[in-house]
């Protein structure tokens, strides 16, 4: 493994792990709770956690704070579905307002957004990513299991209107389900001005899936035959590589999630609805910072410290693909996509 050397991280110079990598980027789940139920990512009988076990929209606020008073300046909001928690525009609202975040973002299913765009726009929200995996009603109702995809593109036709600084579209395409789509959904986005990036299916741990595994190498290669994709050296991170379309405004992204080239340039922690922070994906590691908000109330030191003192905690990479990759048998609603 090509590991960095190992250094201390302080609460003076931000959050950093051993290895050297700066945390600058947070992905918040504040709901396990959803409308829809695609298949990739629940299970049909999902049980969802009792609320007392979910971090409250203060204490959220309160983790955000901490993170962005540590030098986090990227946060997004993700779920299980965002937009249907009960005053979600609350917590837009106070993260938006923190003093040196740059970026606040969202990844949503976009069902809510018709009535939740301009709020959200108002309140400082950056970016969009709306997920979408067909344009054909019926599939879109099978994928997502009783869905309206009509809610869904009214949902992109809002946030396009209200003009946030960038809108993507996510799909995740499975060599059983969607793959013929590849091409329409490109050109939807084109068409819309908007980004979009197709995402390989993680299995979450079931091996009978892994055959439905539609690689971003053939997406490329369907993608290719229709459009004129031009290399850009655009790095966000994580898994994703990014393309410009020629000729057009959108930018075609292929996240690979399983591909281990990445981890190097690690800027990011995880918080699941119930406050654990994840530090890696690929990994069950993970602090209990539930714990920390309720025992320290009103102390955003303690806080600040618990999350310096886990940053020792975060691993070197993922190990998906090894037999011991546990976490990724999580649902994708607990860990926040
Ligand atoms: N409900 C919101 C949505 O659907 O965008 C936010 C949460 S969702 C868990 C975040 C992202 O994870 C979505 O783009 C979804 O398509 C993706 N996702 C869920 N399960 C997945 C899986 N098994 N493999 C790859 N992506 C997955
Ligand atoms: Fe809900 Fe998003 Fe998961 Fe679909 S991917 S079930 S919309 S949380």
């Amino acid at each position: 493994m090509n590991h960095r050397a190992v250094v201390e991280s302080s609460p003076l110079n931000g959050l950093s792990d051993r290895f050297g990598r700066r945390i600058t980027y947070v992905r918040l789940s504040i709901t396990d709770r959803c409308d829809l139920r695609c298949v990739y990512c629940m299970s049909e009988g999902m049980r969802f956690l009792p609320r007392n076990q979910l971090l409250t929209l203060e204490e959220l606020a309160r983790v955000g704070r901490c993170f962005n008073a540590l030098g986090v300046t990227r946060l997004r909001l993700t779920g299980g579905e965002p937009l249907v928690r009960r005053n979600a525009l609350w917590l837009f609202e106070q993260l938006g307002a923190l003093p040196t975040l740059q970026e606040l973002t969202l990844t949503t299913n976009g069902t809510q957004l018709a009535r939740a765009a301009a709020a959200l726009k108002a309140a400082g929200v950056a970016r969009v990513n709306i997920s979408l995996d067909s344009l054909r009603p019926e599939r879109f109702r099978a994928i997502t299991r009783g869905g309206v995809l009509q809610k869904t593109l009214a949902g992109i036709a809002a946030a396009c209107a209200v003009g946030f600084e960038r809108v993507k579209l996510n799909s995740v395409i499975s060599a059983s389900r969607n793959q013929d789509e590849v091409l329409d959904l490109a050109r939807f986005a084109i068409a819309h001005g908007i980004d979009i990036s197709f995402i390989e299916e993680m299995p979450l741990g079931d091996s009978a899936r892994r055959a439905e595994v539609y690689s971003s190498t053939q997406i490329r290669r369907t993608l290719e035959q229709a459009l004129a994709l031009l290399p850009t050296d655009e790095r966000t991170g994580g898994p994703a590589t990014y393309f410009r379309v020629a000729g057009t405004a959108s930018r075609i992204g292929l996240i690979a999630p399983h591909s281990h080239n990445f981890c190097a340039d690690c800027n990011r922690v995880r918080v699941t609805a119930a406050g654990q922070l994840l530090l890696c994906l690929g990994h069950t590691v993970a602090v209990d910072l539930r714990r920390v908000l309720r025992a320290h109330p009103g102390d955003d030191e303690r806080v600040k410290q618990a999350l310096v003192a886990a940053m020792a905690l975060k691993p070197w990479g993922h190990q998906f693909g090894h037999t011991d990759a546990v976490a990724v048998t999580r649902h994708m609603n607990m860990t926040g996509g």
